[in-house]
């Protein structure tokens, strides 16, 4: 169903403490964790606990998560204490999603280019 836990899912094996990560902040409805593969000096993962498989999919059917999500992208960079900051939302294989549970990127600590590739 959706919204439920999947058996296959990297990230809803996180929210569950099945697979380690390094937790940077959790609320009720989101996880926050520091990217295995970084991008830049800050970049850090934020994912809602419940599962749909991109962040459209997640602000259709659950709107107020979808909320608490981008609100925590902004926590996670004054926690980093990020001067300015970039949050991506790679959504579709063509844009480079990789990992189908959504998830904002939160990337600082660096200049970032404008367009991205
Ligand atoms: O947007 P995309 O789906 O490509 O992002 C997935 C991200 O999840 C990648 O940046 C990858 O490094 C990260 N990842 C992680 N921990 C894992 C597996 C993937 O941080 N165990």
């Amino acid at each position: 169903m959706a919204g439920e836990p999947q058996d296959d899912c990297l990230f809803c094996k996180i929210v569950a403490g099945q697979i380690p990560a390094t937790i940077v902040r959790e609320t009720e409805t989101t996880v926050a964790f520091q990217d295995i593969n970084p991008q830049a000096p800050t970049h850090v993962l934020v994912i809602p606990r419940v599962h749909y498989r991109d962040v459209a999919t997640l602000s259709a059917a659950e709107p107020a998560v979808a909320a608490d999500l981008l609100r925590e992208t902004g926590e996670v960079a004054a926690q980093e204490k990020l001067e300015s900051h970039r949050v991506v939302f790679n959504t579709g294989s063509g844009a480079g999603q990789t990992v189908w549970h959504a998830h904002a990127h939160v990337l600082g600590g660096r200049g970032l280019q404008w367009p991205p590739g």
